[in-house]
Order: C-alpha cells, then structure tokens, then sequence
C-alpha cells in the first residue's frame, strides 16, 4: 500500500482538473516515479482525461478510493503556480458562487501558466523577524527551530545557504517566511522617494480619516468612495495604500484597463517606486512570473493592475482598492464569470482588510449597498479639488437638426464648437459609444425606439427584418413606418468611429485628428502612440470610443462632443440608462481639466430622458433615485436577481431544443423544491445571437434570492451533466449584460 504524504512515496495525487464536469472536479492520478520529486502541493499538471490531456492543479496526496482505472499524471506544467490555501479557500468559494468547476476557479486565480520558470531571483537575502520567544515556541519543530537560530546569528544569507547552513532542506525556510519569523530582504536598490505630497482637501482630509477608522477595526470592511471627476480620489488611494504599507501590509489596487491607463500606473510609480508591482495581460511569462515572485515575497507592497490582479498571491494583504468600481470590465466574460468586487469582498474578509470602491458613478448596486444601515461606508467627495468648475453640458436635440434639415452626423452647434476649438489652438475629443452592437430601430424624426412592451428593452433587429426582445422571446416585424408619428425615418441605426472621422476630415480639411478604437490599436503599444501625438503634438481632435473615456487627463482639451448618445441609451439591456450616465459622466470629466474650463455637447434623439438630464447637471443622487424606482417598478436587480443560461451551437435546432429542455426542466426544479419567486424567462435569442457559426439562445432565471437562484440552476446543471453534447451551456450569475 502507498503510504501518504511526506516521506518520499506521494504516489496519489488529488487533481483538480479543468472540465466541463459539475460536482466534484478532483480525481486521483499516479505520481510517476519521474516526477516524485517536482510535483508539489498545488502544481499545475497535465492529466488524461475521456480521451484527451487537460490540465489541472495538485490539490493534496492521499490514496485514491479505487485503485483499478488509475492513470498517470504526464507532466508538470508549472511547478509553483503561487496558489496558498488561502486561494484555495477562495476558490472553493468561487464554485459555488458563481457555479464553475474547481479546476477553472483555480485557473483563473493561477492566470495563465508561466511554465518551469527558472528565474527565481536566488540573490534575495533572507532576515529574521520572529516574534517574541519564537525560539521557545518552536520548541516541537527543531528544523525550523535550527534554521531560526542560523538567521539571527547569521544574518543576510540566501534561502539556499541558510538551508544548507541549518541542514534542512528548503521547504523549511519556506514555512517560516509563511510564518513571518523569517522575510525576504530587498536586494534591489530601494528608490527614495521624497515627492512633494499635495495638501489634501477637507473633504480628502475627512475621506482619509473615515478609512483609517476602518483600518484600525482590524476586521473587514468595505467604502464606498464616491467622488465626482476630479476631486481626488486617487490622491486618497495613495495616502491609504501609504499608511497600509506603514503596517507592513499590502494593497491591490484595481483599475479598469491598465494598458489603457498609462497615466494612472505613472502616478503610483512616482509615488511608490519600485515598491510597485504591475500585472498586466501583455506581459511575458517571465515578467509575469518576477512581479509575482516580488509580491509573494514581500517585496512589491503595491500592487497594481486590472480584474485579474485581485487574485495577486499577497502575503500580508491590507488594502484593496477598486478604481471606477462600476466599470462593467471587472467582470469576467468567460468561466468563471466572476465578479472582481466580489472577489476583492471575501479577500478582504479573509484578511480582515479594508476595501475602496472608488467611483464618480457607482454602480447602482454598490450606492444602495451605501445607503443607511448597508454594508458599505459611504464617504463622498462632492467637489473639485481647488473648487474647479465641472464642464458645462449642452444637450442637442437631433430631431430638430432633421427638421432643420441637417442630415449630418454632427449638429450645428457642434461643429461650431469644433471650429472654435480649432482656431483657439485648444484640443477637443468626439466620443462615440460602440458596445451597442445589437441593432436597434429608431425613428429619427420623433426619436422613438421599438421595444418590447412586456420587458422595457429595446427590440434588436435581425437578419430576417424581426424585432425580437432577447428577455423574453417576444418578437413583431419591422414597421415600415414609425408607429408613433408615421414618417418613414424609421431604420437600423448605427454609425461608426471611421465614418466621424471621414466626416470630421471633410468639415475641417488639413485638421489633426486622431481616431483610437480597437481597429487602430489593435498592435502592441499603438494605444500610447496616439496618445503620444495627439497630446505632444499638435493633434487637434482625438474620434474614440469608450477606450477615451476613462482616466485621459489631458489639460489642453476643452471640448468633448457625444456623437450619439443613444447609442448606449438604447442597448438592449436593462442597464441602458445606467451605463449612459455612467458614460456621459465619464467623458465629460475628460473636458477641462486645465485651468480652462470645459465644455461637453451631447447628441440625442431622446433629449428628455433622465439618465441624459441628470449627467448634464452631474446629479447622481437624483438619476440614482430615478433608476431605482425603474428597478422597482420591472423588479430588475438590484430588486432581484439573475442569472443568465446562454446555449450555444453549430445546430439552431440543437441549440433551441436544449434551451426548452432546461426550461422545461427548471421549471420542475422550482416545483419540486418549492422554492417560491422564481421566474424562468425565455428561451429567447441572445443579444448577439451568432458568433462565429454559433447560434445562441438563452434562458434567464429571475428571484428575489440569489441562493435560491443559484441552487435551481446548480442543480439542473448538475442533473443535465452532458446530456447535450453539441451544445454548450454557459452560466452567468449576476449578469452585467444581457
Ligand atoms: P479623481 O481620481 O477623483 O478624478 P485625481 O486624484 O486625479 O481625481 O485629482 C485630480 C487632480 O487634482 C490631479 O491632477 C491631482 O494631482 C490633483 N490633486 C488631487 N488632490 C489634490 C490636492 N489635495 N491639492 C492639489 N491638487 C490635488
Ligand atoms: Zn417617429
Ligand atoms: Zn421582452
């Protein structure tokens, strides 16, 4: 019989591979003679598995329950993919929340692998920094007790000498930095950073206080920092992250998309030096793997980076800070479809550390969680640093440029704004919102929208001239003439970044524009570039889409014009409204940032509507009210729940019919566990209803309890198992769009 752990005969492994299994995901495999030796607790094997290799993570050694079909591990993709058991434990939390599989929990935390990386820095000096009577203590464990004693007489030797030097092997050393009684020393010359800290504002003063109240509890606790364009919101980060690291503990600090942030890492960089660590998606695995490296050591304080950071293996984490906390990017599109402020929540509960969401436009959720007696703190800065104005916002109806007669995609008033920028030598940014994929139909003489009546989401158009709604199924054809004012104006709507460009370069012959979206950065490196000319050289008008929205601080620009915002008003989502003040929020704050102050046009066929009236007059409080009475009236979260069951397949007959199975199913599911207030909407065609060959249908399941939500549809997926084998079935907890 194989013995268990340690001693030299690991045989088993428990691995918990990535499949599309739900359940239990961990099977045992034999540990080659070969690879005894380098396989370690939490490794990242590859394993067979029905038929094919996939990989998956070394979770404990034991001995398998039936030892007749064992197969062997094939090789060891990464040896130490920095997973602790803390992550584990988070992991473990992951599959039930959001319903994936352990292994791809456990992928995602991990990334992507790094491979046998070699480049572990084996400079780094190690001192010791017991507690008191740590000596006595370690009275039960005479290696660490040995190796302890060679680092306080011995200072400053590398992991493997003070192994050698004690006689033990390096595991040893190991447990005792996880300890704390022993810590890496930084061998890079540690930069000294004097920079001239700005006097913080009362309301900085006051925001800085409340958080540090919150760190001195010592038990998890969230803020909400809400805090309009400009008012300083990352000076505060900085100050707390400062005062974390006087603790001797880490922060991680989110931000949307740092590759597009330039200007943000350049911040914490000034500030921080090389105490900083960036993860980012461009990286090389040797990168990758040297900033994890420093981070579990302890030598990275600051950590830095967008959704995925959150899973930065810390070592003694303090602080998480989520950046524009609304920002629909911390949530993961693939499985798991996690949610990163969710993430950073139990992080932060299983550290004791302090969360900031950070947001001149939070999402609605996140406010309401604010309001009395929630769980969050709600600390808000209300106004500019210095008292600068916030730019002024004109909204310009298009249906009166139509009855004017313009047909133009830009109305009078804005391009007279364009061509005064132009002769005054200042800067201005024309932002167009392309997320809204779908087609929407749209009368461009009155401004109506076709929805659907039982759902209030705009109807999509497809191929075959219906207007279907992707709630709920219902669908008509597409009127010829608009029901409400009958002119014919009534089409598909869509115009694109290149089409403002062309247009823009017709007006204003010789002007410097620049257009950024993903066709023109779609090369390493090109998003800086533009950035680089438009703002040193003399670009004149910079055409992008959502990419310029968020954190551009470029004090020459005074104008920024919306082209449409119905463009995101009209998604087919019942976040529309939100999303459309979050954005014209966010893009006017990109206008006068300098000592000028700035000025934001906004295009619309739908000038009345709230979510546009209220960013004009940088109300959130009143939008906020406005949408949650909206919410409350459909029941759409935050007053409910959703989860969202996506089928997806070469086959539209296959996809349909696995949709109203698992419908049919569900329904028995709610029936037969009595669960009460559940609803299973649909099928109903996806938003985008064929990617790449693919049809897509989905169903969505509503209710006022997420558990309850969560337990239906885990337990169909759980009896479904593969019982459609050409069809892939996608669960999306929570969704942020549908
Ligand atoms: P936000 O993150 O809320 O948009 P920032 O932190 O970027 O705001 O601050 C806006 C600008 O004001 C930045 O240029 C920043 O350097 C500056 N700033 C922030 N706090 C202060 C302060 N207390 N005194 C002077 N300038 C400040
Ligand atoms: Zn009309
Ligand atoms: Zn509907």
């Amino acid at each position: 019989m194989p013995k268990g752990v340690l001693g030299g005969t690991m045989q088993f492994a428990e691995v918990a591979v990535s499949v599309p299994v739900r359940g239990n995901q961990s099977f045992h495999y034999r540990v080659p003679e070969a690879l005894a030796e380098e396989i370690i607790r939490f490794s990242r094997v590859e394993v067979p598995f029905s038929g094919r290799l996939v990989q998956g993570f070394v979770l404990a050694f034991n001995n398998p329950p039936d030892l007749k079909k064992i197969k062997e591990i094939k090789r060891v993709v990464e040896q130490q993919p920095f997973l602790d058991d803390q992550l584990l434990v988070l992991a473990q939390w992951m599959e039930q929340r959001y319903l994936c599989g352990l292994g791809d929990a456990l992928q995602s935390i991990a990334g992507s692998a790094i491979g046998k990386a070699t480049g572990t820095k084996e400079q780094d000096v190690i001192i010791a920094t017991p507690p008191d009577n740590a000596i006595e203590g370690l009275a039960r464990a005479p290696k660490q007790r040995k190796v302890l004693e060679v680092a306080l007489s011995r200072p400053e030797h590398t992991k493997t000498e003070l192994a050698k030097l004690a006689g033990v092997n390096l595991q040893v050393v190991n447990s005792l930095i996880k300890k704390g009684y022993l810590s890496v020393k930084a061998t890079e010359p540690r930069v000294e950073l004097t920079p001239s800290l700005p006097v913080l504002t009362k309301e900085q003063e006051h925001a800085l206080a409340k958080i540090r109240d919150a760190m001195e509890k010592q038990k998890p606790q969230a803020i909400l920092l809400h805090g309009v364009t400009g008012s300083g919101k990352t000076e505060v980060y900085l100050r707390s992250i400062a005062d974390t690291m006087s603790k001797g503990r880490q922060s991680i600090i989110l931000i949307p998309e740092i590759s597009l942030t330039p200007q943000m890492v350049a911040r914490f960089k000034d500030r921080f030096g090389n105490l900083v660590a960036v993860l980012h998606s461009s990286m090389s695995n040797g990168e990758r793997y040297a900033e994890k490296k420093r981070i579990r050591d302890g030598l990275a304080q600051v950590i830095l980076g967008a959704r995925s950071a959150i899973f930065a293996p810390t070592e003694r984490l303090g602080l998480i800070i989520i950046d524009e906390e609304h920002e629909p990017s911390y949530k993961q599109d693939e499985n798991p479809k996690y949610h990163a402020r969710e993430v950073a929540l139990k992080r932060a509960a299983q550290n004791d550390a302090v969360v900031i969401l950070g947001s001149a436009t939070p999402a609605l959720e996140s406010y309401c969680r604010a309001r009395e007696g929630g769980p969050y703190q709600l600390v808000t800065l209300a106004h500019r640093v210095d008292n600068r104005r916030l730019p002024r916002v004109q909204i310009v109806d298009l249906r009166e440029e139509l009855a004017k007669g313009n047909l133009n995609i830009f109305s009078s008033p804005l391009i007279s704004a364009l061509s005064k920028r132009i002769e005054q030598g200042e800067k201005s940014i024309l932002f167009l919102n392309r997320r809204g994929f779908a087609t929407t139909v749209l009368c461009r003489r009155c401004g109506q929208v076709m929805k659907c009546p039982r759902c209030d989401i705009s109807l999509t158009l497809h191929n075959d001239q219906r207007l279907k709604c992707h709630y709920c199924g219902y669908g008509i054809s597409s009127p010829l003439t608009c029901p409400e004012c009958n002119s014919k104006y009534i089409r598909g709507f869509g115009v694109g970044t290149q089409r403002v460009e062309e247009e823009v370069k017709k007006l204003f012959p010789g002007c410097k524009v620049f257009r950024m979206d993903a066709d023109t950065t779609s090369r390493k490196g090109s998003h800086k570039e533009i950035l680089e000319q438009f703002i040193n050289g003399d670009g004149q008008i910079l055409i992008g889409t959502q990419m310029i929205a968020k954190g551009l601080d470029i004090p020459e620009v005074t104008l920024v014009g919306v082209v449409s915002a119905d463009v995101s008003l009209n998604i087919p989502d019942f976040r529309a409204a939100e999303r459309t003040f979050q954005l014209l929020t966010q893009v006017a704050g990109r206008a006068g940032r300098g000592e000028a102050s700035g000025d934001v046009i906004v295009q619309t066929y739908d000038p009345e509507h709230f979510s546009i009236l209220t960013a004009r007059d940088h109300d959130f409080i009143s939008f906020y009210h406005r949408e949650m009475s909206v919410r409350k009236a459909l029941c759409y979260p935050p007053f409910s729940h959703l989860i969202r069951i996506l089928f997806s397949g070469i086959s539209e007959a296959d996809v349909m019919a696995a949709a109203e199975w698992w419908q049919e199913s569900l329904k028995g599911i709610v029936e037969e566990t009595k669960i009460t207030g559940v609803e299973v909407l649909g099928p109903a065609p996806a938003g985008i209803p064929k990617i790449k060959e693919r049809f897509r249908w989905q169903l969505i399941l509503k209710g006022a309890v997420s558990t309850d939500l969560r337990k239906v549809a885990g337990t169909l997926l759980q009896r479904a198992g593969i019982r459609f084998k050409k069809v892939t079935v996608s669960i999306d907890v929570d969704p942020l769009s549908i």
